[in-house]
């Protein structure tokens, strides 16, 4: 279900008025995770007035440590929906168990699934039965087989929304958190119908990488970006502040990105 093959046509979805997949450039932008409505709210009022059409943001993070913070819950999905309908966003955040799904997907317009998850078949399963779209981010060690592997769980059980991520790989080096795997858009692009998002944010792990990352995602031709950007980065809740945007350099970016667009 997931190949090219068997449905030539590009999948686009539509998500009240937002396109992914077709012609728009569809920007996600917001912080790593939901802290305080205040937080949530002023992040969205930045993402939209620079033409961003989705708010990200973690109510449930996924951390390396047991000890780091874990995300502020269910009263962080509601903070979120409140800022995304208050600033004519959608929302995206991250479902991590079975259990989270109805709850995630009746405040958020997508659901993420994060690289920690790719296969985690029972999360894939469920999100299978509904029919909320999902970005299903490609686990840091996969193959694209595996990659669009998983994304045939979702489709084969009845969810045809399925958007796929590049998020960054873990190679040898150190230097970047990970390596963006920039032929992953157009392999993708090929192989699959699905749109294909790139996440130069964990794709580099650094803030002076995600703007020349992010334009050589839309050259490779992927059909959306999700990036982190934060009012306060260097006090932010996870260790992702260090490759989260200022919100000025998100603005310019993006206005970077209207120009180049025509161009490609
Ligand atoms: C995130 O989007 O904040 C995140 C945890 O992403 P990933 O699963 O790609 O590490
Ligand atoms: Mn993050």
């Amino acid at each position: 279900l997931a190949s090219r093959d068997f449905h030539p046509a590009d999948t686009v979805i539509s998500i009240k008025g937002v396109e992914i997949g077709g012609e728009q450039l569809v920007v996600m932008g917001g912080p790593c995770a939901v802290e305080t409505p205040e937080q949530i709210d002023e992040i969205a009022r930045l993402v939209k007035a620079a033409g961003g059409q989705v708010l990200r943001g973690g109510a449930f993070k996924p951390r390396t440590g047991p000890y780091s913070f874990q995300g502020v819950g269910v009263e962080g999905l509601i903070m979120m929906a409140e800022a995304g309908k208050k600033h004519g966003l959608l929302t995206i955040t991250e479902v991590m168990t079975p259990e989270y799904v109805d709850v995630c997907a009746e405040y958020a317009d997508i659901l993420q699934v994060g690289t920690r998850n790719m296969q985690n078949f029972d999360l894939l399963r469920k999100l299978g039965t509904i029919q909320t779209p999902v970005l299903l981010k490609r686990g840091f060690s996969s193959t694209y087989d595996e990659f669009l592997n998983a994304a045939e769980y979702i489709l084969a059980g009845g969810n045809p929304n399925v958007m796929l991520c590049e998020r960054g790989i873990r190679t040898f080096e150190t230097y970047t958190r990970n390596t963006l795997d920039l032929s992953a858009i157009p392999v993708l692009k090929s192989l699959s119908h699905l749109p294909v998002i790139s996440d130069p944010s964990h794709g580099t792990g650094r803030r002076e990488l995600v703007v020349p990352m992010t334009k050589a995602s839309v050259a490779a031709g992927a059909d959306g970006l999700i990036i982190e950007m934060h009012t306060d980065p260097d006090n932010s809740m996870t260790g992702d502040g260090v490759q989260s945007l200022f919100p000025d350099q998100f603005a310019h970016l993006l206005s970077d990105l209207e120009k180049l667009a025509p161009l490609l």
